[in-house]
């Protein structure tokens, strides 16, 4: 006898699966492919700025020091050393007073965000985000059934007072933000912003998700202390906060290296769940990661990567306003990975970012148009273009490129 709808053969998906699609990105990752493009579109860091010998080292320190723990599983917060290490960064960057078991190791800061799904939401409850936010983030808490409410954004991050209005409409679970350049918006919450933050978090006992992947990838001056750091000036707030660091843009994605900071009976629950899941994270890659942070490198290896991404984020920016003026509108970013911007539409150009990209991939050019950062009410008009991975040189190819692009769409 078959199963309720059950097709012949078919394999029956959980019902959650329709709660989410293939990314549209993934979609037009697979154009790029094609010889000769130029991509404005990745996410990733630029492996060309990974510190190879620094992590060979710390790889070779992890097994000739202790080649038992290495290779051995470990325990599912984490390996010792590791969180040691990790509430030290923590205390440099002016997180005071966290012991090393009030955070957990998580592969990459992905599973800190899947955790938190699985440890807070129920089917239909309601969650803020930012719009817009990490598409992944989006994918995830849908995953969990969650009802995904937008607060806008402008260049100081999220508009506190909108969000307070949300929270009091909404009485969400919780609310998560990127504060310092999120992907894709590349926005700097203010300091005042911060404190509001916080302040309206212990007010209307509202958990707060902070997630700081890029927060060291500054150009200039370093940004407010993260809402972590800052919880110290606001009694109670830390209560109500959770916090996702990585070392993925710092140091290297591929090691998977994430953790989460949370109130005590959260963490618990999220290292039960990561118990059945994946046991722990890579214990080979928490030894390596522990050992290169011990040694010492990573101020000077950030200082590096700063340096290139500020020239390059400085030449993109450069090449649109130079090659498509009035026809684009971004504010400048101050660190991360990306210019998130808006097509105006001057003068009857195209102000679709959909319509112009796949235009843009005819011309020899690809980013990724906004929309599918949006986990409602999609502004058509944006883009996000990543200058991680290109050189000056290639950015203002593409730029120009893209001005091309735009003008065939304009003509079209
Ligand atoms: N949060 C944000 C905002 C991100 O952009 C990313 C990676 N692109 C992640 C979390 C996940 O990073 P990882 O799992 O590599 O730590």
């Amino acid at each position: 006898m078959s199963a309720p709808h059950a097709t012949p053969n078919a394999i029956r998906f959980a019902d959650r699966l329709s709660q989410v699609e293939t990314s549209a990105i993934r979609e037009l990752f697979k154009l790029l492919g094609q010889p000769g493009i130029i991509s404005l579109a990745g996410g990733f860091p630029d492996a060309a700025l990974f510190d190879v010998e620094g992590i060979r080292a710390a790889s070779e320190r992890a097994l000739s020091t202790d080649p038992a723990a290495a290779l051995q599983y470990g325990a599912t917060e984490g390996y010792q050393p590791l969180r040691e290490q990790l509430a030290a960064l923590m205390a440099g960057k002016g997180v005071q007073g966290l012991a090393p078991e009030q955070l957990i190791v998580t592969t990459g800061s992905q599973q800190a965000l899947d955790l938190i799904g699985k440890t807070l939401i129920s089917p239909g409850d309601k969650v803020i985000v930012e719009g817009p936010t990490f598409l992944a983030t989006i994918q995830c808490f849908r995953l969990y059934g969650a009802q995904l409410i937008t607060a806008p954004i402008d260049a100081d991050g999220v508009d506190v007072q909108r969000l307070e209005a949300l929270i009091a409409e909404h009485r969400p679970k919780f609310v998560y933000l990127v504060p310092s350049f999120g992907n894709p918006s590349g926005a700097l919450l203010s300091l005042e912003r911060r404190r509001r933050v916080l302040e309206l978090a212990l007010r209307t006992q509202t958990p707060i998700v902070e997630d700081d992947p890029y927060g060291d990838l500054y150009f200039g001056a370093a940004p407010p202390p993260s809402l972590l750091a800052l919880s110290a000036e606001v009694a109670g707030s830390r209560d109500w906060l959770l916090h996702c660091g990585s070392l993925s843009k710092v140091l290297s994605p591929g090691l998977r290296i994430g953790w989460l900071v949370a109130p005590p009976e959260l963490l618990a629950k999220a290292v039960m769940c990561k118990q059945f899941s994946d046991a722990h994270t890579s214990t080979f890659a928490q030894a390596t990661a522990a050992q290169y942070l011990q040694g010492g490198r990573l101020a000077a290896a950030l200082a590096r990567v700063r340096v290139v991404y500020a020239e390059r984020a400085q030449a993109l920016g450069a090449a649109l306003r130079s090659e498509l003026g009035a026809a684009i509108d971004f504010v400048q970013p101050q660190g991360g990975l990306f210019i998130w911007a808006r097509l105006t539409g001057a003068g009857g150009a195209c102000a679709d970012g959909q319509a112009l990209a796949q235009r843009a991939v005819q011309q020899g050019v690809a980013f990724v148009p906004g929309r599918p950062f949006y986990a409602c009410d999609p502004d058509l008009a944006t883009l996000r273009l990543s200058f991680a991975t290109v050189d000056a040189e290639r950015i203002r190819e593409g730029v120009a490129r893209l001005a091309r692009a735009l003008k065939a769409g304009w003509e079209a």
